[in-house]
């Protein structure tokens, strides 16, 4: 989990980077003053995703993915 106040460093960072592409590969539940929001964060990125986007992008990487993997395989 991580603090509200954590994602805003990252987001911050990756913004003084010139908000480079991010594939968010690495969520984590935020916590807002300790609390737990609804909210998961790139890690990567610190942007904020609801639960349903976060499906969402999950959902989009697993289909490519796999149709690469299988083809990859040998
Ligand atoms: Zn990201």
């Amino acid at each position: 989990m991580i603090q509200n106040e954590e994602a805003m460093k990252i987001y911050r960072k990756w913004e003084q980077d010139g908000r480079p592409t991010c594939d968010h590969t690495r969520f984590d539940q935020e916590l807002y003053l300790g609390s737990k929001t609804d909210d998961h964060v790139c890690l990567d990125c610190g942007n904020d995703f609801s639960k349903k986007e976060m499906q969402a992008i999950i959902a989009a990487r697993s289909t490519s993915t796999a149709v690469g993997d299988e083809s990859a395989v040998g």
